[in-house]
């Protein structure tokens, strides 16, 4: 952080919640899956839309703030949680759409495995996901995504259809196999965990939702 950053700024351009330092569930929110990973990020955007987290992403970009993306929080390697930057949380982001004709899901951000099988198997469809159910469909997806119905039907990255994604300079897109510019490639990248956010702001996306074929038509 080269400068004083604005917070109040920040939490005025929220419709989720910011969490700061001295903010009585901070510490509660700092937490991840592997607690070897005790950091204490700046500033906690809580985002409970998609504008609130390009406004976060812009302030953290305004403000030279290394940015952490969370969605379940599971990343081994203690991707999702930063020293003195931003963690964007996108635990809000809890909307689930199924269409059954199309044999689709879309996930928000912040859908856990365990949310997404149960929406998902009302309707009798299935997505290989996570072994466990508190695994976020973000990070998972993202990150490759091998399930316990893998070896049938492929990792999870293989059934992303599209993504909304917010860039590093706010922009919203839609990463998809129709567009040129290939970003749903670089929303597929197996086994690497490479939302490394110890980057700055510049570098970061933020994956809002994903789009995922469902297998019952395989
Ligand atoms: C208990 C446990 C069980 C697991 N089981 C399996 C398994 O069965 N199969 C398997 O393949 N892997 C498994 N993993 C590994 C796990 O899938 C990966 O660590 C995955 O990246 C976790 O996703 P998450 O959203 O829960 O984690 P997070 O920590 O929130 O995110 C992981 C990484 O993805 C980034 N990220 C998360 N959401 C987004 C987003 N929306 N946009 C941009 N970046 C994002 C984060 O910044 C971070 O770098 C397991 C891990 C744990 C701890």
């Amino acid at each position: 952080m080269s400068k004083a950053a604005d917070f109040g700024a920040l939490r005025g351009s929220l419709t989720g919640q910011m969490l700061l330092p001295a903010d009585s569930t901070y510490a509660e929110c700092c937490k991840i899956f592997n607690a070897m990973h005790d950091k204490r990020p700046a500033v906690i955007a809580r985002c409970s839309s998609t504008a609130d987290v390009v406004a976060a992403v812009n302030f953290a970009r305004e403000n030279d703030l290394v940015i952490a993306v969370r969605s379940g929080g599971h990343s081994v390697a203690g991707l999702s949680t930063c020293e003195g930057g931003m963690l964007i949380d996108l635990a809000g982001l809890k909307k689930i759409d199924i269409d059954p004709e199309a044999s689709t899901a879309r996930a928000g951000g912040g859908v856990l495995w365990g949310e997404f099988d149960a929406a998902t198997q009302q309707h009798g469809l299935h997505t290989p996901g996570g072994r466990v159910t508190t695994t976020g469909v973000g990070g998972f997806t993202t990150g490759g995504g091998y399930g316990w119905t893998s070896s049938k039907y492929g990792l999870t990255c293989d059934n992303l259809i599209s993504a909304e994604v917010v860039l590093a300079d706010g922009r919203i897109v839609t990463a998809s196999e129709h567009e040129k510019e290939g970003r749903l490639q670089v929303c597929k990248r197996p086994a690497i965990d490479t939302h490394s956010l110890r980057t700055p702001a510049a570098n970061v996306d933020a994956v809002l939702d994903v789009l995922l074929e469902d297998l019952r038509k395989h």
